[in-house]
């Protein structure tokens, strides 16, 4: 095998799903994306006013590698006033978005060989950043049985003297499951540094979801705009580490990507400190369609044991069709246009899944819904 770091990472799946789906388009295909993980929904209106007013101010420079100091004053209110925590503007290092926000944090925590806890399954991104950088992931598998919770006395398990963090993400991606109070307070308790990826906090149905700042200042948090704030393309994301932290954090920052995109920033502002309707309105939208489509989707046939109640997607059931899972994704892509992504994509443990993503409109999840009665039925 290879020792190029760039050749052994394996593809993000869903990205390949997406790019195929891509091509049957161009060639005249009407495709119903099921698959992608980015809201359907526009950037709101006072955000994308606030960006171009950053323009025209002539905003467009190299910031601070930190970020300029009104969002990581706004974060650090943000945490204060939707958590109760104690978060200083010197804590937060803003970046292009959560993904390299994790590859800083990671950077920062591990040597070689160094472990980190991760759930099976999980974001299919964690263990591709973990191996990227020689460290080792080592996944626990989690199921629909215990709620798809990974659980502290399954976790301390693994714990070695090697073990440098454990890596949760409530509400989840791909399960949408979120994590209760008292099991973050556990998790906290085995010792290692949390990661606490935050990205799909707003994005909550009937629960409340937790920062692991409430339960501990050991700890990481991982926050980005992409999905809440609908702001994908904007690559705006950061990180709140512990204050001993920061200085490594921010001269890896200073090397290779040397600070944010100064108009994102400006509108990361905004997001936080002023008033958007449209964002409730989105969270109303997203709950309608998960509530539509998980009754479809068990009408089908699908298993969902365990219902999600955040994040906009579900992570089915679907070895009624076939236990591999990414024949089948490409299968029902080729056969009748809809594209989902495959278990596989987030673990061995999801292997026989299929999620499905309801950042699309209800319309076309009913038409991904009856396309898919009838690749069924005719199986
Ligand atoms: N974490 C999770 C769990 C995600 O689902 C995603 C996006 N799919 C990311 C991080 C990365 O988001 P971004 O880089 O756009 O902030």
């Amino acid at each position: 095998m290879s020792t190029n770091r760039s050749e052994r990472i394996p593809p993000f799946i869903v990205m390949e799903v997406l790019e195929r789906a891509k091509k049957l388009e161009r060639a005249g295909k009407k495709i119903v994306h099921m698959e992608i993980g980015e809201p359907d929904f526009d950037t709101p209106a006072g955000i994308k006013q606030a960006a171009i007013r950053a323009i025209e101010q002539n905003e467009t420079h190299y910031t601070h590698s930190l970020g300029i100091l009104p969002l990581r004053e706004a974060i650090a209110q943000h945490y204060r006033d939707k958590y109760g925590v104690t978060v200083q503007p010197e804590q937060v290092i803003v970046t292009q978005g959560t993904s390299p926000a994790l590859l800083l944090i990671l950077c920062a925590l591990l040597e070689r060989d160094d472990e980190i806890i991760l759930t099976d399954p999980c974001y299919a991104c964690y263990p591709n950043f973990v191996n990227y950088i020689d460290g080792v992931a080592v996944e626990i598998p989690i199921s629909a049985k215990d709620g798809f919770i990974l659980h502290a006395e399954v976790a301390k398990q693994k714990i070695t003297s090697r073990t440098r963090a454990i890596l949760i993400n409530s509400p989840s991606n791909p399960t949408g499951t979120l994590l209760p109070a008292e099991n973050m307070r556990q998790l906290v308790e085995l010792g290692p540094y949390i990661i606490s990826d935050e990205i799909y906090h707003g994005l909550v149905y009937g629960e409340k979801e937790h920062s692991i700042l409430e339960y501990t200042d050991r700890a990481f948090v991982l926050n980005g705009f992409s999905k809440y704030y609908a702001m994908t393309g904007w690559r705006l994301g950061y990180i709140i580490a512990p204050q001993e932290f920061v200085r490594p954090i921010q001269k890896s920052q200073q090397n290779l990507f040397i600070c944010a995109g100064s108009v994102s920033q400006w509108a990361g502002v905004s997001a936080l400190t002023e008033h958007h309707p449209e964002l409730a309105r989105m969270v109303r939208t997203y709950d309608e369609r998960r509530r539509y489509l998980l009754n479809a989707l068990r009408e089908l046939g699908f298993g969902i044991a365990v219902e999600p109640r955040g994040a906009f997607y579900v992570l089915a059931d679907a070895r009624f069709l076939g236990a591999n899972s990414y024949d089948l994704a490409f299968d029902i892509l080729e056969t009748c246009g809809v594209a989902v992504d495959p278990g596989i994509d987030f673990g061995v443990n999801a292997e026989g899944f299929l999620r499905f993503s309801y950042a699309n409109s209800l319309q076309n999840l009913k038409t991904g819904i009856d396309r898919l009665k009838e690749y069924i039925s005719k199986r």
